[in-house]
C-alpha cells in the first residue's frame, strides 16, 4: 500500500524469480534490517544465503571458490548435489564454475560435491557414470565415495559436538540433517558394494531409477539360480544320453563282435 514505484518493479521481479514463499521471506528480512528491499537486494549476497534467503550466520557457511560467494554449507551442496551434470554445477549467484569450496574445515580442491540428479541420492546409474567420467573401475569408486562421505561426516559430527555450547537449535538441526543425509549415503554406497561384489552394478537402467538394494539383489540372485537351473538341465540331458546308451548295451544291440586283431597277424 505504501510502496513507490521502484520498490513495486523490484518486488514484482522478485515474486516472478523466487515465487511468493521466497518473496515473504526476502520482505521479512529487508524489515528486519530498516532498510529498502532494493538497498537490501543490492547488499543482498553479503550476508543472506541466495538458496534460501536466510542470514548466513544462522547455519555453518562455506564459500564457493574461485568466486567467493558465501552460502549456507546445507543449501549450496543440496544445489551442487541435485545437479544432472557436472558441468552444471555452477554458483547460484554468478553461475561460475565452482572449482573447491572452502570452510572451517579448510579448502578441498579434488572433490567439490557429487551430482546426483534431482533426487540428491547416489543412484546406480550416477554412480557408473561418475567413475566412468573420472576413469576409475566401479569399486574404487564406490569405496572412494564411501571414505568420502565417511570423512565427511566425522567433520559434521566435530561441528555438531562443539555447536552444543551456544549455537543456535537452527545450527544444531542443519548439522544433524547433514549427519542424517551423510549416514544414509554411507550406506547405500555399502550396499552398492556388496551388489558389486556379487555381480552386479554392471549395467545402466533409466536414469531416474532410485536405488533399491532388495531390487538389485533379487535380479543377481534370480539370474545367478536360473544360469545354475540351466546347468543341471543340461547335465539331465546328458545323462539321458548316457543312460539310453546303457540300455542299448545292456540289450546287446550297441555291440558287435571285433575283428579280432589275431587274424589280422596271419
Ligand atoms: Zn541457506
Ligand atoms: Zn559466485
Amino acid at each position: 500500500k505504501h510502496m513507490k514505484d521502484k520498490d513495486a518493479v523490484v518486488l514484482y521481479w522478485a515474486i516472478d524469480r523466487f515465487g511468493d514463499e521466497s518473496l515473504k521471506k526476502c520482505l521479512l528480512a529487508s524489515d528486519r534490517r530498516k532498510m529498502s528491499y532494493q538497498d537490501w537486494e543490492m547488499k543482498r549476497f553479503d550476508d543472506i544465503c541466495t538458496v534460501c534467503h536466510d542470514d548466513l550466520f544462522l547455519k555453518r557457511e562455506l564459500h564457493a571458490h574461485p568466486c567467493n560467494h558465501a552460502f549456507h554449507r546445507t543449501c549450496f551442496l543440496k544445489w551442487m548435489e541435485t545437479r544432472e551434470t557436472p558441468k552444471d554445477q555452477l554458483c547460484p549467484n554468478c553461475r561460475q564454475a565452482v572449482l573447491a569450496i572452502r570452510n572451517h574445515h579448510g579448502s578441498d580442491s579434488k572433490f567439490v560435491a557429487e551430482c546426483l540428479g534431482e533426487s540428491g541420492r547416489p543412484t546406480k546409474n550416477y554412480v557408473l557414470r561418475d567413475a566412468n567420467v573420472l576413469k576409475m573401475q566401479t569399486e574404487d569408486y564406490i569405496n572412494m565415495q564411501h571414505k568420502q562421505t565417511m570423512e565427511t561426516l566425522k567433520c559434521v559430527q566435530a561441528d555438531y559436538m562443539s555447536g552444543r555450547k551456544g549455537k543456535s537449535s537452527a545450527y544444531l538441526e542443519d548439522c544433524e540433517s547433514e549427519m542424517e543425509k551423510l549416514e544414509q549415503r554411507m550406506e547405500i554406497y555399502n550396499e552398492m558394494y556388496c551388489v558389486f561384489m556379487e555381480g552386479g552394478m554392471q549395467r545402466h537402467d533409466s536414469m531416474t531409477t532410485a536405488w533399491n538394494y532388495r531390487d538389485e539383489m533379487t535380479k543377481i540372485k534370480t539370474r545367478k539360480l536360473k544360469e545354475k537351473i540351466e546347468n543341471l538341465e543340461c547335465i539331465r540331458r546328458d545323462i539321458n544320453t548316457l543312460q539310453s546308451e546303457l540300455q542299448a548295451i545292456s540289450n546287446n544291440r550297441m555291440i558287435t563282435p571285433p575283428r579280432t586283431p589275431l587274424l589280422l597277424n596271419q
